[in-house]
């Protein structure tokens, strides 16, 4: 992997993929970095503005479903990796607007595909080229409590509008591979958390709740499961993947923490009741509500993750444990960050989603 690199990063300025140009600009300083990000409303410039210095950083605002755009950018750029995060991400958003999942996910991911395949035959098909298409554990559906989690070859089943528009996605990125030869890869990864997580999400959520005393509505019973692992350990399997690893294959990526909700919001009120010094509401576990499910909501994810820690050598770094203290502690020294993001837009989403709190 000494090759230097020309990236493309979609989505670079929300919440993974801005973890992961971080990764990439210091790992790889002598590597070309280009973002290409709408800035919708998860989007957010100030994820990135610590690298405003670097060199080989580039930023530019725009829509992945904007051909000629990215026509431009690849040629100009000359890119010779693209790291495909940009996407509409949230469920409960998907159910409220498809429409926007559809463009953004399977429009804008054809777009990048088809604009890179003209781009790589132009430039004579070079085999070190990729185009790495992000993706989630979503897209297999939901597991029964005793089935063994997804594999590379568990069925697609996608049951919300965000896992349906990300499994189509996904099946394009495999048919440029298959019909046309582009190096493209797949990962699909469990459920992150970390820093410069937007607030609807339900780890900073949570967190956020109970800085503000405000009720933390836990859908359904609360058993559903998910399997939990640290962003930048995604953004690590994401490296090696990128360097070793093979053009149309798929990795599903996940740190073997199957938590259910109840657990993980009774673990998060624990640290910061003691972390917090200044709870409006303490211990923070009375602010715990049980509110109606989320329509079609999965019951259980979990990953196995033995294709790529045996053939590509990965291994996560973080456990839940610590990865849950340093994203609380980075929630509570980063207020300036999220603070802003709850805008009038925000509370009539929350007002949406969560009419019984
Ligand atoms: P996010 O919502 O935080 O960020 C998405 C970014 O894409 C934002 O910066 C947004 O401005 C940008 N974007 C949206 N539409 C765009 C468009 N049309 N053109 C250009 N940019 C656009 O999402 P995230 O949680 O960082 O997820 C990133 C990727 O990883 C997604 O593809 C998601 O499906 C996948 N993924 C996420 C998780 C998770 O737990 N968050 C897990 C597995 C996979």
């Amino acid at each position: 992997s000494k090759e230097q690199r020309r990236l493309l990063v979609t989505g670079g300025a929300g919440f993974i993929g801005s973890n992961f140009v971080h990764h990439w600009c210091k790992q790889y300083p002598g590597d070309r970095v280009v973002v290409l990000d709408a800035l919708t409303y998860a989007g957010n410039r100030q994820n990135l503005s610590s690298l405003a210095g670097h060199q080989n950083f580039h930023f530019v605002q725009g829509d992945i479903c904007n051909d000629a755009l990215v026509n431009a950018l690849l040629k100009e750029e000359s890119i010779d990796t693209v790291a495909h995060f940009a996407a509409e991400s949230h469920v409960d958003r998907s159910i409220l607007g498809p429409d926007a999942f559809v463009r953004t996910n399977v429009v804008g991911t054809f777009t990048l595909l088809d604009a890179f395949r003209q781009h790589w035959e132009r430039r004579n098909q070079p085999k070190s080229d990729r185009f790495l298409h992000v993706s989630t554990d979503e897209v297999y559906g939901s597991l029964g409590p005793d089935d063994h989690p997804f594999t590379e070859t568990t069925p697609y089943a996608p049951n919300s509008p965000y896992s349906a528009s990300k499994a189509g996605s996904d099946h394009l990125a495999r048919a440029y591979y298959h019909t046309y030869g582009m190096p493209t890869i797949i990962t699909n990864c469990s459920n992150n958390y970390g820093s410069y997580h937007f607030p609807e999400k339900l780890i900073p959520l949570m967190c956020i709740n109970i800085l503000m005393g405000k009720p933390l509505p836990v859908y359904g019973d609360g058993q559903n499961v998910r399997d939990w692992l640290y962003v930048g350990d995604h953004c690590s399997a994401l490296d090696v993947v990128i360097h070793k690893g093979k053009p149309g294959e798929t990795y599903n990526i996940g740190g073997n923490n199957e938590v259910k909700n109840i657990d993980l919001v009774n673990k998060l009120c624990e640290v910061m009741n003691e972390l917090a010094a200044d709870l409006p509401i303490r211990p923070a576990q009375k602010l715990i509500t049980f509110v109606k499910d989320r329509a079609g909501h999965d019951r259980r994810y979990a990953i196995d993750a033995t294709k790529i820690k045996t053939e590509l050598g990965w291994t996560p770094a973080e456990t839940v444990d610590g990865g849950l203290r340093r994203t609380i502690e980075w929630y509570l020294h980063n207020r300036d960050w999220w603070q802003p993001l709850l805008s009038a837009e925000y509370q009539a989403y929350y007002s949406q989603v969560y009419t019984q709190v």
